[in-house]
């Protein structure tokens, strides 16, 4: 039997109807700026974020380096959390790269980070400080939607402040979707956002950086720079196309399907379900069940990721009857 995979929404295959899309593209080189699939993506997700313009690139920690080195230059700062995708798991590449040094701020368990951690940590302007000029958040975080006043405080604060805001929103459209607050309300208080196609909307590649159209400028040279300037990437534009006009109110399955799941968990001892608010569930063991788990659940047929903290992550190739079979699978072998 075919494994039911749950390690990550990027493992999605794009579904028939998206290949038929991709093979059908019409394609253009869009380093000249000549790929009508790709004009028009951008075209649709600017429109649907309330920005003025959108820049296609081939994968997220792409879009947020684009994003950082847009805002920031070499010697600024930007204010992140501690857990943050652009933070955490990309590199180091604002550093790197972008000669921006980060400055990590404790999470709280919805994923904000304090207002008044955030206002201690904007330096004076003084020449022994990096210049503050970001923040940035993420949404949804671990699975959980930000709050919509606490985004709203927070961006507030930075823009009293002359920081500008990005929201790396890789599933925002998984927040949109669970919150009920259509995306260009989520959007709207950010100077600029990311958004992943590549996650729970089953595109094979991408990602987009919407903005105004100035700042999209920078980000375009800055997209060459680092490499990702592509041809006809009409094919991959298309799939995206395609994901955002059949694949995003279906979110709410992989969010049904996640809860199902942890549901189905409840009752076990020496696990721990966190109720999950979109398509990611974290589930806690006791040390005396962690060791070897995940090794003995890909044998049993189902693929997660983690350690004492299990990660199963719902999407377009989990069905309902693959989380049945998943929860009796787990319930045996937790
Ligand atoms: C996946 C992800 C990204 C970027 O991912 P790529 O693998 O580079 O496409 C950025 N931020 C968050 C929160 C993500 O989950």
């Amino acid at each position: 039997m075919k494994p039911i995979d749950l390690r990550s929404d990027t493992v999605t295959q794009p579904t028939p109807a998206m290949r038929a899309a991709m093979a059908a593209a019409e394609v253009g080189d869009d380093v000249f700026g000549d790929d009508p699939s790709v004009n028009a993506l951008q075209e649709r997700i600017a429109a649907m974020l309330g920005k003025e313009a959108a820049l296609f690139v081939p994968t997220g920690t792409q879009s947020n380096l684009c994003a950082l080195m847009a805002h920031c230059q070499r010697g600024d700062e930007y204010i992140v959390g501690q857990m943050a995708h652009t933070y955490r798991w990309e590199g180091g590449g604002a550093a790197v790269l972008g000669s921006i040094q980060p400055q990590p701020l404790p999470q709280q368990a919805d994923g904000s980070i304090r207002l008044e951690d955030i206002e201690a940590n904007i330096k004076p302007d003084d020449a022994h400080f990096a210049r503050t000029r970001l923040l940035a958040l993420e949404n949804t975080w671990g699975g959980q939607v930000l709050p919509s006043g606490y985004i709203e405080a927070a961006t507030a604060l930075a823009r009293r402040k002359g920081l500008a805001t990005h929201l790396d929103g890789a599933r925002l459209f998984n927040a949109a979707v669970a919150s009920g607050m259509p995306a260009i309300d989520i959007a709207r208080p950010f100077d600029s956002v990311s958004v992943c196609f590549s996650k729970g909307l089953g595109a094979p590649v991408g990602s987009a950086l919407v903005g105004s159209r100035e700042f999209i400028a920078r980000a375009h040279r800055l997209r060459k720079m680092l490499g990702g300037g592509m041809r006809q990437a009409g094919v991959l534009a298309a799939a995206a196309s395609f994901a955002l006009e059949h694949h995003i109110e279906r979110l709410a399955e992989d969010h049904a399907n996640a809860r199902a799941l942890a549901e189905g968990l409840q009752g076990l001892r020496g696990v721990t379900v966190q109720p999950p608010q979109t398509n990611i569930l974290f589930v806690d063991l006791a040390p005396e069940k962690a060791a070897g788990v995940v090794e003995r659940l890909r044998g049993a047929g189902v693929l997660c990721t983690g350690l004492y903290r299990l990660r199963f992550v719902t999407h377009l190739d989990v069905s309902s009857a693959d989380i049945a079979r998943a929860v009796a699978v787990l319930r045996q072998h937790l």
